[in-house]
């Protein structure tokens, strides 16, 4: 039996970007004795990294804005597959959680009249996004640590413990969400949940958080594709720890490309441009200098953009009189575009398109607007964007498909006290989510999973025993976690003498295999052939083998990662191969259009194998089964929200005449 050090908590949250430090201070704040757990530095999270802003509809910069046209055009985004209930919370709580931020000290860019200022972005109808220049999720995560001090200095007063109620684990990675069955058997004896298995990155110790809910807030997966804007904490763990503690996964196919990635030179390609860029005015051209973005307005958006250059350009300085730009389009749209010019021959010399700022506005306004655009490409590319045009190309950013989660409270399904927030859960964003609504998602749903984990685990202390984890499980995760070092041995029914394989290699090739083979446009046999490459992975992942030992390892971390890049990658290609349609960020040359009565599927992932792939690799048909669900019926009055011949494109039959 592992010996080691188990804590007791009320509720454990796993992450700590926006989502995981908005649900922590709400637990706290409920009463709830919470502890954060982060693999990175506290305070490295993406959340840090986010540029353009958070949409929310304060109507500061147009009056004409309110949640009612932010919900529409949140499901115009997503292709209405959104999870329409979802959508419509964060369109009336997002200004209360960008205003609540300000009262914690954050500090916004301001209109000339003292407002918070908002900016324009692709899919918005009004300026929307609340920013501070292009550095906005640094002022959010900044303002939330400073919040969760605050709380910790209230609990020195009281307890004489700053960590007395809300403490932070950084550094720490979570492998396992632990279950038990309940004593009293409530809820017919179903599995609960009862922790979370980490361990320390530095030092490889092992210890156990003890709690009756855990929030999964560990952001997004897109470590398993090669050219991506997401750092090294994005391997899919909280998707995986979802799977398998029993949680099902909802429409993984939706993986966003953000059309405007870095392309040159080669050790950045895939990083960031934001799209504040084109929000401030910068236009897209190809190598023979057109705006060719007018050449890729859907039939679904004609009469919203405009259809020339002039009126495009008068849009910026009179919104009111013209129609917007069609670089501001949402991105799959201008994803698929770029991806288009390329193709054909008219990309620039390093496989890009230019995207230009430095011809639409002063040099001085440029530096102060995207002070970190500037930087960027100056020390990096070594072009100054005040003078000369950006390479840009599509990068892999942002995953729509999450967990599943109820829209009200972020509980998942069949899993009593887990709770996913923030890009790891699914639904908000339907097959597309619109720039500047993730920050909003993060404290919506953030605070959202906080109140109703806390909720949850007083009540689950209160009268019967807290649920704790066995020690069979425990010891099963511990060698779960162990087993990278002892990987040399040959598997059963293999030739002995097997050399581990290497997890830095591996990395490499499931990147490669999905943005290849179930990148931005999919086609069916390259996706069969990539469930081919993933089984064979999964097979040479269970050899996965490490030297040294336990003390600061990243090669040990990785192979540990490596167990749920393959899960969440397998979903993608499984569900990408199922919905034979385009819609979002799915795109299928081989199914080009969106078919109405595919906006009614759901497609759930689950696993069929809850050892996790602790099991040698698994069925050759893999790990995870796909089922179909029915989207909920959109609530009338929000559906009167639009006109009914927009409906037509989205709707299907029954569902405009039921
Ligand atoms: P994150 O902020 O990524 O936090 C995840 C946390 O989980 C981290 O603390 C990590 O260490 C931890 N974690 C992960 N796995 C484990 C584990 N196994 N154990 C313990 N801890 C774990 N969105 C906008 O709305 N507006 C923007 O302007 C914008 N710009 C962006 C720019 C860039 C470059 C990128 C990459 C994204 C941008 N986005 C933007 C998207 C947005 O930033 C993210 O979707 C969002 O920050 C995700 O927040 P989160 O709280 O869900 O996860």
């Amino acid at each position: 039996m592992t010996q080691l050090e188990r804590q007791g908590w009320d509720v454990v949250v796993v992450g700590a970007g926006g989502a995981g430090l908005r649900a922590a201070i709400e637990a706290r704040e409920q009463g709830a004795r919470t502890a954060v757990i982060c693999k990175s530095l506290f305070g490295k999270a993406h959340t840090v990294m986010a540029e353009g802003g958070i949409a929310a509809s304060m109507g500061n910069v147009n009056s004409g804005d309110n949640w009612q046209v932010h919900f529409r055009d949140t499901l115009r985004g997503g292709k209405f597959l959104n999870q329409w209930r979802m959508a419509e919370l964060h369109a009336r709580e997002a200004p209360d959680r960008v205003w609540e931020l300000e009262t914690w000290g954050a500090l916004f860019d301001r209109t000339p009249d003292g407002k918070i200022s908002q900016r324009n972005f692709g899919g918005h109808e009004y300026p929307r996004l609340a920013h501070v220049g292009d550095r906005t999720g640094l002022e959010l995560i900044r303002t939330l640590q400073q919040k969760i001090v605050s709380l910790q200095q209230e609990d020195f007063h009281e307890f004489g413990d700053y960590e007395a109620r809300l403490k932070v684990f950084q550094e720490c990675t979570v492998t396992r969400v632990l279950k038990t069955v309940s004593d009293s058997g409530s809820a017919a004896g179903e599995d609960r949940v009862a922790g979370t298995f980490c361990y320390e990155r530095e030092s490889g110790r092992f210890f156990v958080l003890e709690a009756p809910a855990v929030v999964l807030a560990t952001g997004g997966i897109g470590k398993s594709f090669k050219v991506t804007s997401n750092s090294w904490e994005y391997t899919g763990d909280g998707h995986a720890l979802a799977l398998l503690a029993g949680a099902p996964l909802l429409n993984m196919e939706f993986v966003q490309f953000h059309p405007t990635g870095m392309v040159w030179p080669p050790s950045v390609k895939g990083i960031l441009v934001t799209e504040s860029v084109r929000g401030d005015g910068g236009v897209l051209r190809n190598s023979d200098g057109k705006r060719f973005m007018f050449d890729y307005i859907p039939d679904i958006f004609k009469e919203k953009y405009a259809q020339t250059e002039e009126e495009g350009d008068r849009w910026y300085e009179d919104p009111d009189n013209n129609r917007r730009p069609p670089e501001l389009l949402p991105r799959d749209e201008v994803a698929r575009a770029i991806n288009s010019e390329v193709k054909a021959g008219r990309g620039s010399p390093h496989g890009g398109v230019f995207l230009d700022v430095s011809t639409r506005m002063p040099a001085e306004t440029i530096r102060r607007r995207l002070p970190s655009m500037y930087h960027q490409f100056k020390e990096l590319a070594d072009v100054d964007i005040t003078a000369e045009a950006m390479e840009v190309g599509p990068t892999c950013h942002y995953v729509m498909g999450g967990v599943a989660v109820d829209s009200d409270t972020a509980a998942t399904r069949d899993v009593p006290g887990l709770y996913a927030a923030g890009e790891v859960a699914g639904g908000m964003h339907g097959s597309n989510r619109l720039g500047g609504n993730s920050l909003s998602d993060l404290l919506v749903f953030g605070r959202r999973a906080g109140l109703h984990a806390a909720q949850y685990a007083i009540a689950a202390g209160e009268g019967t025993a807290r649920p704790r984890p066995d020690s069979a499980q425990v010891d099963a995760a511990a060698a779960e976690a162990l087993r990278p070092f002892s990987a040399e041995g040959p598997e059963p029914g293999e030739p002995d003498g097997r050399p581990p394989e290497n997890p830095y290699t591996l990395h490499q090739e499931l990147q490669q295999t999905m943005n290849d083979l179930v990148g931005i446009i999919r086609r069916a046999p390259e996706m069969e052939q990539a469930l081919e490459k993933l089984a064979g992975l999964r097979v040479r992942a269970q050899r996965a083998g490490v030297e040294g030992h336990r003390q600061f390892n990243p090669g040990w971390h990785l192979a540990l990662d490596l167990r749920n890049m393959l899960l969440v990658s397998e979903c993608v290609a499984r569900a990408a191969l199922e919905r034979t349609e385009s819609r979002g960020g799915h795109t299928r040359e081989d199914c080009p259009a969106m078919e109405r009565e595919w906006r009614r599927v759901n497609l759930l992932c689950r696993l069929t194998d809850v050892s996790g792939g602790l099991a040698p690799a698994g069925p050759p048909q893999g790990l995870i089964a796909l089922a179909r669900e029915t989207t909920e019926p959109i609530r009338p009055d929000l559906l009167g929200l639009f006109e009914k011949e927009e409906l037509v494109k989205y709707l299907a039959e029954e569902e405009l005449h039921g």
